[in-house]
């Protein structure tokens, strides 16, 4: 892949700054959090999203982005949905639904880049049990992002995980450096092989996303050529952090 050829370092400066954008997106997060309730509209969260945006400061990288440009600030994915979900007026959400919104924040000329599945009222003990999964998958990822490890280990440290719990991990989507835009090198797939892949150094700052499938790796984009959606119909889920890869542990950029 190219991305691996535009791997940039962050200063604890730049750092910093893409901490308070992370820091917005997780107050996109949980505005939208709220909001999750039946009769809700994924145009609803849309608008809601780019309130909090906008009150900061700030914009979401994925209005625009991509051939045909996506119309949104905020993706919106439902059940079988995996990702890219184009919010619309006229899809409610429903009781028992699961819900993945990805969100970026584009401040002071940083992105930052984090998603989260979340349930709309009761949600199945099955669908609940893929949520932990999905979300536990992503900080055994993070545990592996230390200098002098490699993506590899991040990615096979997902894939174990996820598999172990009888799960698909995707093959088409991956996870990737983020800096002045949304999608720099090093690419990090959520599948792989321990010891091989870029060397992780302080300074590398990596949106970290598992994304998860009960019945499948495999998946087909919709016909408005944007949504991911699993092959076999099976329920997904996705969580995202951005992290900065420290001399020490971790640092998670995409929280409160
Ligand atoms: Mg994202
Ligand atoms: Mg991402």
């Amino acid at each position: 892949m190219t991305w691996d050829r535009d791997i940039s370092l962050k200063n604890p400066a730049e750092i910093a700054i893409m901490r308070e954008a992370g820091r917005i997106n997780a107050t996109v997060h949980a505005t939208i959090r709220e909001l999750l309730k039946p009769g809700v509209s994924t145009a609803d969260l849309d608008a809601a999203a780019e309130e909090v945006l906008k009150k900061h400061g700030a914009v979401s990288p994925f209005k625009g982005y991509g051939h045909p440009p996506f119309p949104n600030s905020i993706t919106t994915s439902i059940n079988n949905e995996l990702v890219h979900g184009i919010p619309s007026p006229q899809r409610k959400l429903k009781e028992g639904d699961i819900i993945s919104i990805d969100c970026g924040t584009f401040f002071e000329d940083y992105v930052a880049d984090s998603a989260f599945t979340a349930g709309v009222g009761e949600i199945s003990a099955k669908a609940q049990k893929l949520l932990d999964v999905t979300e536990q998958s992503l900080f055994v990822g993070i545990a592996q992002m230390r200098a002098g490890n490699r993506t590899g280990d991040i990615s096979a440290a997902i894939q174990q995980f996820v598999e172990s719990h009888g799960y698909h991990v995707t093959r088409e989507y991956t996870g990737h450096g983020v800096g002045h835009t949304m999608h720099e090198g090093p690419q990090v797939p959520n599948y792989g092989k321990a010891g091989t892949g870029i060397l992780l150094r302080a300074g590398m700052v990596i949106a970290l996303e598992p994304m998860v499938l009960v019945g499948t790796h495999r998946t087909k984009v919709g016909p408005d050529k944007w949504t991911v959606v699993s092959a076999d119909g099976s329920l997904t889920a996705h969580f995202e952090h951005s992290v900065a890869v420290t001399e020490g542990e971790p640092l998670l950029l995409t929280v409160l």
